[in-house]
């Protein structure tokens, strides 16, 4: 993968960034949690605009704390197979109703055209206490050359790309957040640079579960619990079609992680926001 130093010029300076954005309806129990931060309401990951973004792999190691985060890819070419009638739904309702029904907070990395193409569950998950939304980007484009198969955002693209998805998303209103993750987990300074507009926290995570490329719940429920420790933050897929075993490798990963005592909480609960 490139290392993209002198990829791109730095951006020019007036970029358009979104203000910061203050929750609407908040549930009067979320305590606000403010450090030296000049925002009198602060949204968990809020960043000083203009600086490089932060990227996060864990939480603090000394807790009883794991997060299951949730990505909600949606391509370009995701959508056209949507249309032309070749999957049925990129959205596992099963996954869904599971962590409703047992009450597991999770936090969903969306991106814009997911939330575009399934409002209704968006509303949904924004709807739920337990539940946060977070930012994948708008199109689940890379942001650095040889992302995996994914195209490649143009540079001068980036900052928008993601603007536009918190515009996209906070509609929704719930437990919003300023936590922001890379399609493919995929960058590099000039992407970072792209962001600092933005005042954003970047989330890799430490536990990379592969539910995409899984042929069964099994090598999923492997790679879980065969990585996860305390602090950890576990990169799954809210998308069936293109992650199908989630939802079966599921409970065995919830009893596997009970087990050593390991709690699932939502992101902002692990980094202490
Ligand atoms: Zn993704």
């Amino acid at each position: 993968m490139l290392s993209g130093c002198g990829l791109t010029p730095p951006a020019p300076a007036p970029v358009p960034a979104s203000p910061p954005v203050v929750p609407d309806s908040r549930p009067a129990s979320s305590p606000p949690v403010l450090e030296a931060s000049p925002e009198p309401a602060r949204v968990p990951g809020t960043y000083p605009a203009g600086s490089l973004p932060p990227i996060v792999q864990h939480g603090p190691r000394d807790t009883g704390s794991v997060s299951l985060t949730f990505d909600a890819d949606m391509t370009d070419a995701m959508a056209d197979r949507l249309r032309r009638g070749e999957v049925s739904s990129y959205a596992n309702l099963t996954l869904l109703k599971m962590l409703e029904k047992r009450e597991i907070p999770a936090t969903f990395f969306v991106t814009g055209q997911w939330a575009e193409e399934y409002p209704e569950i968006t509303r949904r998950i924004a709807g739920n206490p337990r539940f946060e939304l977070a930012n994948h980007s708008y199109e689940h484009a890379a942001f650095t050359a040889d992302c995996y198969t994914l195209p490649q955002l143009p540079a001068a693209a980036m900052t928008e790309d993601v603007a536009k998805t918190f515009r996209t998303i906070e509609p929704f209103g719930g437990r919003q957040t300023r936590y922001f993750r890379f399609p493919g987990l995929c960058h590099d300074r000039a992407a970072l640079r792209a962001l600092a507009p933005l005042g954003v926290t970047v989330i890799d995570g430490d536990v990379v579960s592969g539910d995409p490329f899984a042929r069964g719940p099994a090598p999923i429920v492997r790679a879980v619990l065969s990585q996860a420790k305390p602090g950890s933050i576990i990169v799954m897929h809210v998308t069936e079609a293109n992650a199908q075993y989630t939802d079966d490798a599921l409970p065995k990963i919830l009893a596997g992680l009970q087990r050593r005592g390991l709690q699932p909480v939502m992101l902002s609960e692990l980094l202490g926001e």
